[in-house]
């Protein structure tokens, strides 16, 4: 997308707005696609928590996707969004056996990540198809909140107790179709993700009845220019070659699974906002936006560094700036960060959108989330309007007169 279209969409739906480019999600589709052609049969699930817009599940569903679900209402808007129950993947972290249950009932594929619920789910629903989801404890991950497969992560069942795991199986009758693993996000280094994927292999013999290997995601997408990404193509060359040989030794075609958020939506996305006031300190020049963390949390959360541009003014003197936001709370978006010099009412554009940023808005401060366009050849759609006052009041109960003062 090009600058120019950016500006041109905060002006026809104001500001801040979140803007989302269908033709990047189709080609980081179709690269991953490419970079395991070799591999018979191969599934891409969409992690929807990473983007969850009804409009974008149905653009991935065009392409070919399933859905990878964290909760039950993940599923519903899956299935909301046209996708078969068997295309939906449910992979919950501490969730109820109830909702593990009531998610089975609608004939989605659950993963399993610890050896109670897995207990307590097969002497209820014995040859029910069930995956499990292991834990390589395998150091991969940008940071620690966002690795999950360590030795002290809540995810997935310790590969260490794989005997205890074969056991629980031997004896409820459990029909385990699949091994899932998710190491984290941001793996730099496809070693690790090959170290990870022998640990599954092995884990792999132990059962008869498997279909799939699920190798998660964590794909790490460069967040500005020459950063550094996973080599996907690298990666598709040396795994695709592993797996195939797996499956010759384990005597089937089993299906290859990923699970990629980031990757496929990431850089696709676009979040603009206007600069409400420049204000200079003795310390440094604030760029303050009208929006926060309330609207993108990331770089608050876990410190990520989304590139930003001044589109108004792209080919402007460079300076130094503090973005900052508009909550009543420190919200930093960038420090000292040289950006094309800022006049007020100017729109900064806040690259790698995509993923974890609107999914992880809120209302704090009582303010409104965005509204999200969807580019689609040449043209903005608005797949999600602005907020009004009355989505702040929608499920709240004034009290009755009758309470009286206390
Ligand atoms: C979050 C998540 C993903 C997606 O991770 P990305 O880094 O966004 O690709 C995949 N699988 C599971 C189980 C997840 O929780």
């Amino acid at each position: 997308m090009q600058s120019k279209d950016l500006l041109q969409l905060a002006e026809q739906f104001g500001s801040p707005l979140y803007v989302y480019d269908a033709e990047k999600i189709q080609s980081q589709y179709n690269r991953l696609t490419k970079a395991f052609s070799k591999v018979e049969n191969l599934r891409i699930n969409y992690a929807m928590k990473a983007l969850s817009n009804v409009a974008i599940l149905q653009l991935l569903k065009d392409m070919g996707s399933g859905l990878d679900t964290v909760s039950i209402q993940e599923v519903q808007l899956g299935l909301h969004a046209g996708y078969e129950p068997d295309r939906i993947f449910f992979t919950p972290n501490g969730v109820s056996l109830e909702e593990i249950e009531e998610v089975a009932a609608l004939g989605v594929q659950i993963n399993i990540d610890n050896l109670s619920i897995l207990e307590q789910f097969g002497a209820k629903y014995p040859n029910a198809p069930v995956c499990i989801r292991i834990n390589p404890h395998v150091m991969a991950g940008g940071n620690e909140n966002i690795s999950v497969g360590h030795i002290d992560s809540k995810f997935g069942i310790s590969v260490h107790q794989l005997p205890h795991l074969v056991r629980i199986v031997e004896n409820t009758n459990i029909n385990i179709v699949g091994i899932h693993m998710h190491t984290g996000s941001d793996i730099l280094d496809i070693e690790v993700f090959l170290y990870a994927a022998e640990i599954l292999f092995d884990a792999a013999k132990n059962f008869k009845n498997l279909e799939f290997l699920d190798f998660g995601s964590g794909f790490k997408v460069p967040y500005k220019k020459d950063d550094i990404e996973t080599d996907i193509e690298e990666l598709g060359r040396k795994l695709s070659k592993r797996f195939n040989a797996f499956c010759t030794e384990y005597g089937k075609d089993l299906t290859l699974i990923f699970e990629p958020g980031k990757f496929l939506v990431s850089e696709a996305g676009y979040f603009l906002a206007k600069v409400n006031v420049v204000k200079q300190t003795t310390s440094t020049v604030f760029a303050g936006i009208d929006s926060g963390f309330n609207h993108l949390i990331r770089p608050m959360f876990y410190g990520s560094q989304h590139h930003i541009e001044n589109i108004s003014n792209p080919k402007g003197k460079e300076r130094f700036y503090s973005v900052v936001g508009y909550i009543c709370e420190t919200d930093t978006f960038a420090s000292n960060r040289r950006i094309p010099e800022i006049a007020e009412g100017d729109i900064l554009c806040f690259r790698n959108a995509g993923a974890y940023c609107f999914s992880m808005s809120s209302n704090y401060n009582s303010r409104y989330k965005p509204a999200e366009v969807l580019w689609i050849k040449g043209e903005g759609h608005l797949i999600r309007a602005h907020e009004t006052f009355d989505d702040l009041l929608r499920n709240q109960i004034p009290l009755p007169t009758t309470v009286g003062t206390v």
